[in-house]
């Protein structure tokens, strides 16, 4: 590996940083040590996870489900954002270190909520149309006295724990391409590991590893194949490339297979576990039209830490087609089955099955739907390969295929209890209808699935639903489960004082008996939360904390069924909770706008027209049936003066500073009319509701 000591300089130089702050105890000391014994001490939170097990699950119980109904707010910080908050909260020697949007990162006195500083690493905003999934992140590592962030941009930064100045910068990815991270950094044995996203637009997935004292590259693993006429650049693409079609979209698009959220460690074993993403495009007959299991697409992969070698890797979904991840969250736990004691893996993909591996080889002890799974009727086990059900590969005709691409789980974390023995999964129903996009071609920076965008224009409320399932690892069946109406519910946090807690899409957070999901305390908060509470002390007392903010993928796309959630006021926060907690939410009142009525277009084919071109450029973001779920501004009810704006707004980047990228490499001036189009026969059709008495 080359040196990388200039370009950080120059880096360093622009930014007035300083280049080494040698770490000598003091803010944020964690070592190898304490990451490795992080379950001794639960009075912090020192990694992602809990634990490099990546339980959830805390031994305070000085909160307990006797107490329980006694908790109240003891503080709310303001981060002082409207978007997605997806932020496990790292909580070190009464200091709390978080993420905002835009991959903000505060430190806040985790007893009294007062902000120590904040550092931006100031996102070029442009990159709001770089991601699949809002301008989230999902929070920091932290080590040394210092405090590892993964940029929205590619960008990984070391930062002064005790001032958040920045120690050292380096760049990641290629930034010509659309990658992205969103993910939390881990640290195993003095290194930062790191991926990122960007499947859905057209990226190449990998994970690195990164020298935590100077940020100087030490390994990066590709999780699929490159350009066919180049070498590999580690030996394991060689295995993998066998199972790709060259011919197909693949390796220009990228291939996918991006490591954009789980990673686990096991010290005993000396195992990295990396879960991969789905195909870069989606649909397997435009990527690999020969086939192929497309390795190491939605797998879990067993690498060494120090070299990034290839150890052993159980693929989820063979030839994803559906986006199918393998990115959802890797549990560690050790469990008794069939009367051994068994070093387990637990993992519960977008693809709706539950697997028990065997984390030591690699081979599933057994695999069983948790949700409703049309896709596939069962995993075989005498290959532990997916049967899959036929006529659900779309082609020509539209396939409903569950579960949808949102996830029969997705990045919202579960939790695993040794006390009860059951695991806490964020579990949703969602459909969804897969055609293939006979038109597509490659669009460098653009969505590039194969599949067509265009098939659904409404995404009702009525169809979809989620649960916080407390599931059996062992018996492979449910224990309990608590109903909402919506999916996209936050992550689980379970304690030793028999307790669950979840915060919901619909605004509560709430804690349940872990051993028979009876609700004992639900508070409600402003806005829906996604991300997951973390547990800790400061002088000896409990608190619970969690942010809030409502948004992601789902929270975007999914139109009717997002909006269901209910959010009108998005302002985000850490909530912290404590017993006999009696501090107030701040409330900021939403603005409700009266709506004037517009002329919609009486042209039918317009309509048509800007109804197709909104759900393949702007769906993603501005929602099914351009409905908003919260997020970002309802598109039918914008201030009459920004449809005659349009052009300046979608092809010239005048909100670009809002994070709404430019379309005038893909659309032109007959496009954006069509989609006002489309938009004002939408707005029409609210304005005509609400005349009708
Ligand atoms: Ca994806």
């Amino acid at each position: 590996m080359h040196r990388t000591l200039l370009p950080l300089l120059l880096t360093c130089a622009l930014l007035s940083c300083s280049v080494s702050t040698p770490p000598g105890g003091g803010a944020a000391f964690v070592d190898d040590a304490r990451l490795r014994a992080a379950r001794a001490e639960p009075g912090n939170w020192l990694t992602y996870g809990g634990d490099y097990g990546e339980q959830r699950f805390s031994r305070l119980d000085q909160i307990n489900e006797h107490n329980v109904a006694q908790l109240g707010l003891a503080w709310a910080f303001e981060t002082g954002t409207k978007r997605g908050l997806e932020a496990t909260p790292i909580v070190v020697d009464g200091v709390i270190y978080t993420t905002g949007t835009w991959s903000v990162v505060y430190a806040v006195d985790a007893r009294s909520g007062e902000l120590l500083w904040r550092h931006d690493p100031q996102v070029e905003r442009r990159y709001g149309g770089l991601v699949c999934c809002d301008v989230v992140n999902r929070g920091v590592a932290v080590y040394k006295g210092r405090v590892y962030l993964g940029v929205l941009d590619g960008r990984l930064q070391a930062l002064d724990a005790k001032t958040g100045a920045v120690v050292w910068s380096v760049v990641t990815v290629d930034q010509e391409r659309p990658y992205s991270i969103t993910m939390a950094p881990r640290i195993v044995k003095g290194k930062v590991i790191i991926g990122n996203g960007g499947a859905e637009l057209g990226v190449r997935g990998y994970v690195s590893a990164y020298d935590a004292a100077t940020g100087e590259l030490v390994w990066r693993f590709y999780t699929v194949p490159g350009d066919p006429a180049k070498p590999y650049e580690h030996k394991e693409l060689e295995t993998a490339a066998g199972t790709w079609d060259p011919s197909g979209a693949f390796w220009k698009v990228g291939g996918g297979g991006t490591v954009w959220n789980a990673l686990a460690f096991d010290p005993e074993l000396d195992l990295l576990y990396v879960g991969t993403g789905n195909g870069s495009p989606w649909s397997w007959r435009v990527r690999s039209p020969g086939g192929g299991d497309n390795l190491y697409l939605c797998s879990i992969l067993a690498l060494r830490p120090d070299t990034g070698e290839l150890v052993w890797h159980y693929q989820t979904t063979p030839g994803d087609n559906w986006d199918y991840t393998s990115t959802q969250d890797i549990v560690l736990a050790d469990l008794t089955i069939a009367g051994q004691p068994r070093k387990v893996l637990l993992h519960a993909p977008k693809n709706g099955f539950f697997y028990v591996i065997d984390r030591i080889t690699g081979v599933p002890i057994s695999a069983e739907p948790f949700v409703e799974v049309s896709w596939a009727k069962r995993i075989d086990p005498s290959t532990w390969r997916p049967e899959l059900t036929p006529g659900l590969d779309y082609q020509n005709t539209i396939v409903e295929i569950k579960p949808s691409p949102h996830g029969g789980h997705n990045w919202h974390s579960m939790s695993f209890n040794p006390q009860t023995g059951l695991v806490y999964i964020p579990a949703q129903e969602v459909p969804y209808f897969f055609r293939l996009d006979p038109a597509w071609r490659y669009l460098p920076g653009a969505w590039n699935l194969g599949y067509d965008f265009t098939v659904a224009d409404e995404f009702p409320r009525e169809v979809v639903s989620g649960h916080l399932l407390a599931w059996d690892p062992v018996a492979q069946k449910e224990v309990w489960r608590a109903q909402y109406t919506g999916p996209w519910n936050g992550g689980a946090l379970s304690t030793a004082g028999n307790l669950v807690f979840q915060g919901t899409a619909h605004g509560s957070f709430v804690a349940y008996r872990a051993t028979d999901g009876k609700a004992l305390w639900e508070t409600p908060v402003s806005t829906g939360i996604v991300a997951a509470p973390v547990t800790y002390t400061v002088d000896g007392e409990q608190y619970v904390a969690v942010m809030a903010g409502w948004g992601g993928a789902f929270a975007l796309a999914a139109g009717d069924a997002a909006a269901a959630a209910g959010v009108t006021n998005n302002e985000g926060h850490l909530l912290v909770y404590k017993l006999g907690g009696d501090a107030t939410l701040p409330v900021h009142e939403a603005q409700q706008r009266e709506l004037d009525a517009l002329p919609a277009d009486a042209d039918a084919a317009q309509v048509t027209l800007g109804n197709r071109l909104f759900h393949r450029w702007c769906g993603t973001c501005h929602g099914t049936g351009a409905v908003s779920g919260g997020v970002l501004p309802d598109l039918r009810r914008s201030q009459p003066g920004i449809f005659d704006i349009l052009d300046d707004i979608v092809l010239e980047g005048a909100l670009l500073q809002n994070g709404m990228p430019r379309f005038d490499d893909w659309l032109d001036s007959k496009d954006v009319a069509a989609i006002r189009s489309y938009l004002l026969q939408r707005r029409r059709a609210l304005t005509d509701k609400a005349a009708t008495p």
